[in-house]
């Protein structure tokens, strides 16, 4: 994925050059067509994986056209939490529209002298960045025209929530015309944040960006090929016979199939209980009340429904079946080795599962160790075409995670998140405490 394929303005584009931009982070790469698109998103990704870009380029891209309304007010407001995260986000407009020379932005911040914002507010503008509670103060004052607002954006939404600016954002928010395209980001996506956003948000695409690898150090991964459907069920059954294993989440393709799964694994006399989204509330939370009590020992569930999962005693993850997108299988593995506990991640591939496979060692940029169970072994021809049939290690197409070491993917030589040195290159924030 290059910058070039998400259609960008060639001016946009050489300001991603000049700052050293080689490709967009994977929060980028996700969320800039939706944006582009016209969608409203919901945003969360750990701390340092480039979310700014992801409203700032869109924006830009809107106002190399003009405006289809006459007036001189902001197109875009983008509102922060505080004073300092009003002003990076103004350094990061002025480097990202560089090259625009007619992009003119402006910033309006509590704590700073009145009357410079307020003729601020009184010549012409495009971007406008800033903290709630002053710009209530100008609004009130009727001195911001938002008849020309397009574009919305909450940065930082958890931030102001916990510092109590709901109000004021949804009075914003109010103020602005109801056709405007918005755009929530926040460390979470739940509680106080999903109301807000059902509030404010028209048909959001949701986009989650779990850390990845390199937050998973503490979880050993290993990959079973299997001819079919009822040879996963074979592995599966023996596989959950392990004593190692206190709890599993099995995670499958479907809602039926966890169903199915669960039942068979019941009748095979499994402690099994299945968790999906055609559950209603309160038949989630007794299931997961099980699996805390360690009544239900194997969990059978589906991506969405598993979201969130926070059981520390779960010590293995099996993907029964591979998902379809590449992240999830880091936010499934990501179910087990909570609080730095060990845990063991095993995926089964069918042969019809070759290419999801192909996506998830190229999204994590690591080959999951083979592994056979003797008296199971697959086909050979259920082996994607590996030669042989022991457990085989791909090294030379993984990556060696110790040549990343201190650098990026995505080039600049820039360090992201608070990983303390150690493998930056996947956009890992410890501090949030997940994984
Ligand atoms: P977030 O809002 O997710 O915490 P920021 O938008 O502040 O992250 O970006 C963090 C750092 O990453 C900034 O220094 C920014 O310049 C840099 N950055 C953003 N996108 C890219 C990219 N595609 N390639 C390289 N560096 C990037
Ligand atoms: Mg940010």
């Amino acid at each position: 994925m290059s910058f070039e394929s998400l259609n960008l303005d060639p001016a946009i584009l050489q300001a991603l050059t000049a700052s050293g931009y080689t490709e967009p982070t994977p929060v980028q790469a996700r969320a800039i067509p939706e944006a582009i698109a016209g969608h409203d998103l919901m945003v969360s990704a750990p701390t340092g994986t480039g979310k700014t870009a992801v409203f700032v380029l869109p924006a830009l891209q809107r106002l190399a056209q003009p405006s289809a309304k006459p007036g001189r007010g902001p197109r875009m407001l983008v509102l922060t939490p505080t004073r300092e995260l009003a002003l990076q986000v103004t350094t990061a407009v002025e480097k990202y529209s560089k090259f625009m020379p007619r992009v003119r932005t402006g910033t309006v911040l509590g704590g700073m002298p009145y009357p410079k914002q307020r003729r601020l507010l009184e010549s012409p503008l495009d971007i406008l960045v800033a903290t709630p509670g002053r710009l209530i103060d100008f609004i009130d004052q009727g001195k911001v025209d938002f008849s020309r607002l397009e574009l919305l954006v909450l940065d930082e939404a958890d931030r102001m929530l916990d510092m109590g600016f709901i109000k004021p954002v949804e009075r914003i928010a109010g103020a602005t015309p109801a056709a405007r395209q918005t755009m929530l980001f926040s460390a979470t996506l739940d509680g106080g944040i999903a109301t807000l956003a059902k509030r404010l948000l028209k048909q959001p695409k949701l986009i989650e960006v779990e850390a990845t690898q390199a937050n998973h150090d503490n979880i050993e991964q290993r990959l079973h090929y299997v001819d079919d459907g009822s040879h996963k069920h074979r592995l599966l059954d023996h596989l959950l016979r392990d004593v190692e294993i206190d709890q599993a989440i099995v995670f499958t393709a479907t809602k039926r199939g966890a169903d199915r799964l669960a039942g068979k694994l019941s009748d095979n006399g499994h402690a099994a209980a299945a968790l999906h989204g055609n559950m209603n509330q309160s038949q989630r939370n007794r299931t997961l009340a099980k699996v805390r009590s360690g009544d239900v020992r194997v969990l059978v569930a589906t991506d969405v429904a598993a979201r969130g999962i926070d059981v520390l005693s779960i010590t293995h993850v099996i993907n029964y079946d591979l998902p379809k997108v590449a992240e999830d299988y880091v936010h499934r593995i990501g179910r087990t080795g909570r609080a730095g506990a060990s845990g063991i991640a095993i995926s089964f591939a069918a042969p019809d599962e070759a290419h999801q496979l192909k996506q998830i060692e190229r999204y994590t940029g690591q080959q999951i160790d083979r592994h056979v169970v003797a008296g199971m072994e697959p086909k050979p021809q259920s082996r994607h075409g590996a030669p042989g049939g022991e457990r085989k290690r791909y090294g030379e197409q993984g990556k060696p995670r110790s040549s990343n070491n201190g650098n990026t993917r995505w080039g600049g030589g820039k360090s992201y998140g608070g990983n303390g040195g150690r493998q930056s290159r996947d956009f890992g924030d410890r501090s949030r405490g997940r994984g």
